[in-house]
């Protein structure tokens, strides 16, 4: 075990280091860092002597965090840390927030799901901007790494209690902006639960459903009617979701206030534990497992649905998902929440992208061996450094003409966080079925209206699996369309 604090220092040439040492009580051996974030790089084994110490302010509040001794060092350096009593897993930093506040982050150097330490970085799309699943911005860096031993994707800076907070405050809104689409998910999720749990056979009985993280609970109700289960229950955290959620509840559904990990239900025969694009928000998806399986007993069941991290794609541009799981990384955290994989598929159609697992209970913790996860991270790597290179590319491509965006829906919201030019460049946005007048201060204009006028160059602001389709039908049109990605890759279509 080695500990080391890492503190992060500003113009590190000129005006010297924020020093820290730390020591590891236990092999009695000492450990300096420093983050330099003006140029985001670590500078690690400096010689004390050049370092000073420029904020004591800064080491007390540190020495209060980790519970430290503050003592005065012989020569060179003011003060040092001792007896820093830190997880092993954490390199632990300050960092100085927007507000001008110092605050804790916690780096990642070691894989959360399998505790590998053979992760690699993968690129940052935009230098101050990532995107929620809601489509609004946050102004924070997208720092991700991924896992090489069992593919498991997170965050190399841990997200603080506040950035959760800040995360999920009241304007949230995930699938409030079309409400429509909402439910025809639902019913496509109902469809296709109900599918994967008809083809395992004796899997479809079940007398009692809890879903945790129920949003508008339109799935619940379809479900608990559908599995003709007795009742169900929904578990959703926000006060605003939940009171709509019980406004709309079926005859047999109740609605609760609340986070899966404060149920306290005890498990009953024949319950089916549910969980719909949940869990890869989960800032500890351990405890939010073990939530689960507090639920059921030998007759019951899990069944998470989450985005499938196996390959690379847009999930990756989530600031709250904290987690892209393989089917490895999920198995091996489960593992440790006494659950084993019954089994797991690809979701398809509309739903293509995400993955549905079921889960039960077993009688001991089996160690997982895992594999070799390089070119997933490779894949992850390309698909980020791609969507780096987006505005710089386009904006040759272009060169000065006018151009519409077509989409208004999730690629857009993706489009205007981290290639934010590319929107505020364009004419206008069109859309099959304009939902505003107004997105990102452009109008929004129809498919037809679009037509019937001079057609411009349209940029695709839709999935990279729906790209086609869509250039197909616009070619017909002939409409100049280019998809952001192909103009990286040089292979734009005309
Ligand atoms: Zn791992």
């Amino acid at each position: 075990m080695s500990f080391s604090l890492i503190v992060p220092v500003r113009n590190v040439n000129r005006s010297a280091a924020y020093m820290l040492k730390v020591r590891n009580l236990t092999l009695g051996c000492a450990k300096m860092a420093a983050f330099d974030s003006s140029s985001d790089s670590w500078i690690s084994n400096s010689r004390p002597s050049t370092w000073s110490v420029i904020s004591t302010g800064i080491c007390l509040a540190a020495a209060s965090v980790f519970r430290c001794n503050l003592e005065r060092l012989p020569q060179g350096c003011r003060y040092s840390f001792t007896a820093c009593k830190l997880p092993a897993r954490y390199d632990m930093g300050f960092a100085q927030r927007r507000s001008g506040r110092f605050g804790l982050t916690k780096y990642n150097h070691i894989c959360p799901a399998c505790g590998s330490a053979d992760c690699r970085a993968l690129p940052v799309p935009h230098p101050t901007r990532s995107m929620i699943s809601d489509g609004s911005v946050t102004g924070k860096p997208l720092k991700r790494s991924s896992c090489t031993n069992c593919g498991h994707g997170f965050h190399f800076e841990s997200l603080s209690e506040r950035d959760v907070r800040e995360i999920y405050g009241d304007n949230y809104s995930i699938g409030l902006r079309d409400t429509a689409a909402e439910v025809e998910r639902s019913l496509e999720y109902d469809r296709q639960v109900r599918g994967f749990l008809a083809d395992l056979g004796s899997e479809t009985h079940f007398t009692k459903i809890i879903e945790f993280g129920c949003g508008s609970g339109t799935l619940l109700n379809h479900l608990t009617t559908n599995l003709e289960a007795e009742f169900g229950i929904g578990v959703e955290p926000s006060a605003k979701v939940a009171a709509y959620a019980s406004s709309i509840a079926g005859e047999r559904v109740s609605i609760q206030q609340g986070f899966a990990e404060q149920f306290a239900d005890t498990a009953q025969r024949d319950t089916l534990c549910l969980s719909v694009n949940v869990i890869e928000h989960a800032s500890n998806p351990l405890a939010f497992l073990q939530a689960c399986a507090r639920t059921i007993d030998e007759t019951g069941r899990i069944l998470i649905v989450c985005p499938d991290g196996e390959a690379a794609g847009s999930e990756l541009l989530f600031y709250d998902h904290i987690s892209s799981f393989t089917s490895r990384s999920l198995a091996t955290i489960a593992a440790r929440a006494r659950l084993t994989a019954i089994a797991d598929a690809p979701l398809i159609g509309v739903l293509k992208g995400f993955r549905i697992y079921l889960f039960r209970l077993m009688a001991t913790v089996v160690g997982s061996n895992c594999g070799d996860f390089q070119s997933l991270a490779d894949q992850r790597i390309d698909y980020l450094r791609t969507w780096s290179k987006i505005a710089g590319a386009v904006d040759q491509t272009l060169v000065g003409q006018k151009y519409g965006v077509f989409g208004a829906g999730e690629y857009c919201d993706l489009l205007h966080a981290y290639t934010p030019a590319i929107i505020e460049g364009a004419m206008f946005l069109v859309a099959d079925r304009p939902l505003e007048k107004q997105l990102y201060d452009k109008p929004v204009i129809s498919t037809e209206e679009f037509l019937k006028s001079a057609p411009i160059s349209l940029i695709a602001a839709v999935h990279e699996r729906n790209w086609r389709v869509i250039h197909d039908r616009f070619k017909l049109a002939s409409v100049p369309m280019i998809h952001p990605f192909e103009v990286v890759s040089q292979d734009a279509l005309r």
